[in-house]
């Protein structure tokens, strides 16, 4: 069953269940009022009737005297013990009650019954009678006119009950589609995406601010994530491809170079095996790092321990030293023992250390100490610097200030984007300041445990 078709039913039903309850519970409620009341005021009359009946009851014949009480609607009769009727006097709309089988109680009774498809009020009374007997004066009140106001009740609250389900049943109609419209908008628009492969976008009525509105916008939103992740995969694909394209045109034309005059030019046949060879390393180490960037978060494999941040950073800057030969000053602030990646956090240092080498000639600083709980490693380098314009894209895959430039330096333009997840999952930030040709200042901040 259609979501529509389900929430028309079940508030119909639920709508209904509830009418007919609350009308029922007023019928009923209305029905033992009335009865109530209408059985108490002819009991209040009876017991009257007793009163002024045992006054004048040696003084008028019987007969006559239960004929003077005769209600108008009714009967009255004394029983005896032995359940022989004294001269029961009926009305005459109601001379049929004279059948009415005779009982003698031994208490007071009233109790509504019902006698030839009528309703009565039935008061028994027991009173000592002129031969010092105790006998029942039992008085039969009709509550026809009752009955018939009940009978009117019932049938105005079925008729409510009816033209009630009408808006009931619209209103669902209504709600259900009120509901549905945008769920359906959005099946539509997913369908859409299906069939065309485009990313594409549900209308929101932004002018009420409901879950269905918050709900479109989740999904546009979904779709607005999902369409950047598309665009930087294809980029990314297309990049890498590119990327790789350059290195082999290279070896291609120094292969080509080398089948031509390589067996009889050395210097051409040294010369070409030194650049292939050379974009062989490079590409090599950009495959590297595309496969780094292709792991996700869980692939990554931590394997934490304490690690005492200064003594690593002491040791990288050494082995820097020793391969790249160049001046770099570390001042140190404390020792913090750090419960981290120790293989991550220095493939991190490496590269943020290889940047500062590659885009400056002068000194490099490095700083350790703490900050608001964390603690800090600073690399500053004076080098080219970054403009504002492009400090925002650096940690864009391939993203690269000066291409030809940093290709000849062995820059991918991977580094910081590899670096950025790399703090990631180490739980830590890098942050990025730089000025066009003064330099730039790399920090990264560890969390302390
Ligand atoms: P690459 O492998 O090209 O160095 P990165 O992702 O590490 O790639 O850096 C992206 C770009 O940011 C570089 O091409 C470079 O232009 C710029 N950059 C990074 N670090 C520095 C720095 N310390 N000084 C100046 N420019 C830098």
């Amino acid at each position: 069953m259609r979501l529509q078709n389900k929430i028309n039913l079940y508030t119909t039903v639920l709508f209904v269940i509830l009418l007919i309850m609350m009308n029922l519970f007023v019928y009923f409620v209305s029905s033992y009022m009335i009865i109530d009341s209408e059985m108490q005021r002819i009991r209040a009359e009876t017991e009257k009737m007793v009163e002024s009946m045992n006054e004048s009851l040696n003084i008028i014949p019987t007969e006559e005297l239960l004929r003077a009480y005769v209600p108008v609607d009714g009967m009255v009769r004394v029983v005896t013990q032995d359940k022989k009727a004294l001269s029961p006097v009926t009305s005459s709309t109601e001379k049929e009650l004279s059948k009415l089988k005779k009982t003698f109680y031994l208490g007071e009774k009233s109790e509504k019954i019902t006698f030839h498809n009528k309703t009565y009020a039935f008061i028994s009374i027991p009173i000592i009678w002129t031969d010092e007997h105790v006998v029942n004066l039992q008085v039969v009140r009709s509550i026809q006119p009752s009955i018939a106001i009940l009978h009117v009740l019932r049938m105005v609250l079925i008729i409510i009950t009816i033209i009630a389900m009408v808006p009931v049943i619209l209103s669902s109609r209504f709600l259900s589609r009120f509901i549905t419209r945008p769920v359906t908008s959005m099946i539509e628009t997913m369908t859409e995406i299906r069939k065309s492969g485009q990313f594409k976008r549900i209308q929101v009525n932004h002018k009420s601010k409901d879950e269905l509105v918050e709900m479109g916008d989740t999904f546009n939103h979904m779709i607005d994530l999902l369409e950047a992740n598309f665009v930087k995969q294809e980029q990314f694909v297309s990049n890498a491809s590119h990327e790789l394209n350059t290195p082999l045109t290279i070896i291609e034309s120094y292969a080509s170079l080398l089948k031509r005059r390589g067996q009889v030019e050395p210097d051409i046949f040294r010369e070409s095996v030194e650049a292939i060879h050379s974009e062989a390393v490079q590409m090599k180490e950009l495959i590297e790092q595309l496969l780094l960037l292709a792991k996700h978060n869980e692939k990554w494999n931590i394997k934490k321990s304490e690690v005492n941040v200064a003594e690593l950073v002491q040791h990288s800057v050494q082995s820097f030293k020793k391969a790249y030969h160049r001046e770099i000053q570390v001042i140190q602030e404390g020792e913090y023992l750090i419960h981290t990646d120790e293989q991550k956090l220095r493939q991190l240092l490496f590269i943020i250390l290889d940047n500062a080498r590659k885009y400056s000639d002068q000194m490099i600083k490095v700083y350790i100490g703490s900050k608001q709980q964390k603690c800090v490693i600073q690399i500053s380098d004076q080098g080219v610097g970054i403009s504002k314009e492009d400090l925002t894209k650096v940690f864009d895959r391939f993203y690269r200030v000066d291409k030809a430039r940093t290709r000849s330096q062995g820059g991918t333009g991977l580094g910081l984007s590899i670096a950025k997840e790399i703090a990631n999952v180490l739980g830590a930030t890098l942050d990025l300041e730089s000025e066009e040709k003064k330099g730039t200042t790399v920090t990264i901040a560890l969390p302390m445990n």
